[in-house]
């Protein structure tokens, strides 16, 4: 019993020693990104960790934990020691409509801690180069006359580029057919090689494809177009209007880790986002900064509640199919 008690004591010392602020972090950090590398969220991420390993002084691996749309990599951090040494990156898709779709095994909002807001960007719709439009209203156009959905490639039920999907069929009463992958980077090969016909994609993934010429360009789904890529009309100026999306990430812990430490990788990702040439290389990829005001742990979790609330019906509605 004694004997019990001691080896209870003697490891909640230990556990304590390693989730404590002071000298956290000791060892490197596991950031877990739940969809393919080369994607949209994997490029968020690797910019962002090569700033904020500077601040905390230890590396930080990526481990790409992909498929369900990103709902198997959040459950990895779910499930992982609360002391800040395995962070979950994510967005609008798994911290939010995942929780709409999927039995999860894990609330989205009790079982994770908020860090920080990240940048979002618009979705942006891009055909593979065969499909003979012009402008978003020949391409709506050919998509209504179609005998058969055209195929559009998603990162899985869930996803940001499938619930940008399922807002276009609402909008549009055009069907479409998704085809699904482990994250949109796979996706793209695909609609530049010419397999599936469209996405309607995170503009941070398509734009350097869109500039190569290797895929086209329709619009962007926000009331403003993209600094970095001026000449792709808006859905509004296109002839959607109204038809807006902005995909926003975040960073989340484990539920029960300890408040400091939360505090020191919310530190660090806001010096990472006030770096310039962050700022830079996340402006290039058309992504917009979080507003300055919304950038700690509590701004985050009003946040992601506030999106829950607006986004679940509309998914529910969709009776959205998990295969
Ligand atoms: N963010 C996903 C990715 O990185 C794509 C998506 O949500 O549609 O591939």
């Amino acid at each position: 019993m004694r004997r019990t008690v001691l080896a209870a004591l003697a490891a909640m010392l230990a556990f304590g020693g390693g989730a404590c602020a002071d000298n956290f972090p000791s060892h490197p950090i596991t950031l877990v990104v739940p969809f393919a590398a080369g994607g949209p969220t994997d490029a968020m991420a690797r910019i962002l960790v090569e700033r904020m390993q500077n601040t905390l002084g230890q590396t930080i691996l990526i481990e790409n934990v992909t498929g369900a749309a990103g709902s198997l990599g959040v459950g990895r951090v779910v499930r992982a020691a609360p002391d800040g040494y395995t962070v979950s990156i994510g967005h609008l898709g798994t911290h939010v409509a995942n929780g709409a779709i999927y039995k999860l095994g894990y609330d989205l909002v009790t079982d994770l801690e908020p860090v920080a807001l990240l940048p979002s960007n618009p979705m942006i719709i891009v055909s593979k180069n065969a499909v003979p439009a012009k402008s978003l209203g020949e391409l709506l156009a050919l998509l209504k006359a179609r005998p058969t959905p055209a195929t559009a490639g998603t990162a899985g039920a869930g996803s940001g580029s499938h619930i940008a999907g399922l807002y276009f069929e609402n909008i549009t009463g055009i069907k479409l057919q998704y085809v699904p992958y482990r994250g949109t980077a796979p996706a793209l090969t695909d609609l530049v090689a010419g397999q599936i016909d469209i996405i309607i994609d995170q503009t941070s993934n398509s734009i350097s494809q869109v500039r190569a010429g290797t895929i086209r360009a329709y619009a962007v789904t926000d009331d403003k177009r993209v600094e970095s890529a001026s000449d792709i009309p808006t859905t509004d100026e296109a002839g959607l209007p109204g038809f807006h999306m902005t995909l926003w990430s975040g960073l989340w812990v484990p539920k029960d880790t300890p408040k400091d430490i939360v505090a020191k990788l919310n530190a660090a990702a806001v010096d990472a986002l006030n770096d310039p040439a962050v700022r830079k290389k996340f402006e290039n990829l058309g992504l917009q900064m979080p507003p300055k005001d919304q950038l700690s742990p509590q701004a985050l979790g009003a946040w992601q509640k506030a999106e829950i609330a607006k986004w679940w019906p509309m998914i529910k509605a969709a009776n959205v199919k998990v295969e």
